[in-house]
């Protein structure tokens, strides 16, 4: 067990003030990557509240949340699927669209990465507007398993973004208001 706290963790995350574009802070886990013991600490703080609960697989979002989604799926014992942004993934997929501000974007996961019986935890670092991990909420529902919860390491909370996310479980180490 790591004894990071989740201050120190808090701490660790350095906003980046207008990045990708102008009006974003975007927050920036690279330093918190970078520290063995917080990193270890927060992908354990991650992973507790979905232990014990059967997960067999882990379904991270391209792309900070392979970094987060990998070792939470060796912690709790489960498999890891990636979900993609069109076009990278290589064998037979599936696809499911959703809404941006202006326009629409994609997310797709292979045909076979998951089958019913699994039990899934849908990892991503951030929960903004919640329209990504909807849509991968929506990608994993349609394969008719079970999607046990979402697991964030931060919310931005003012977005609200898990208004969107149904009935399934909600975790964010780290909420800003
Ligand atoms: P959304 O669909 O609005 O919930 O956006 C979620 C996706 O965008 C996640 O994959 C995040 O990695 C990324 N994202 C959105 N807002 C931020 C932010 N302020 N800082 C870092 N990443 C963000």
């Amino acid at each position: 067990m790591s004894h990071a706290s989740l201050d120190a963790i808090r701490l660790a995350i350095r906003d980046v003030p207008d990045f990708p574009k102008p009006g974003v802070v975007f927050k920036d886990i690279t330093p918190l990557l970078i520290d063995a013991k917080l990193f270890a600490g927060a992908v354990e703080r991650m992973a507790a509240p979905y232990r014990g609960k059967g997960i067999t697989r882990v379904v991270a979002i391209e792309s900070r949340g392979f970094l987060l989604g990998a070792p939470i799926a060796v912690a709790l014992g489960a498999g890891l699927v990636p979900i993609r942004k069109p076009g990278k993934l290589p064998a037979a997929r599936e696809r499911v669209e959703y809404a941006l501000e202006y326009g629409t974007d994609a997310v797709e996961m292979h045909r076979d990465a998951l089958a019913p019986g699994d039990r899934v935890l849908l990892v991503d670092d951030v929960l903004a507007t919640g329209g990504t991990a909807a849509a991968a909420g929506r990608l994993v529902g349609a394969r008719g398993v079970a999607l046990v919860g979402y697991s964030f390491l931060i919310e931005l909370a003012f977005l609200g973004g898990r208004e969107r996310l149904g009935e399934a479980r909600i975790e964010a180490l780290l909420q800003y208001s």
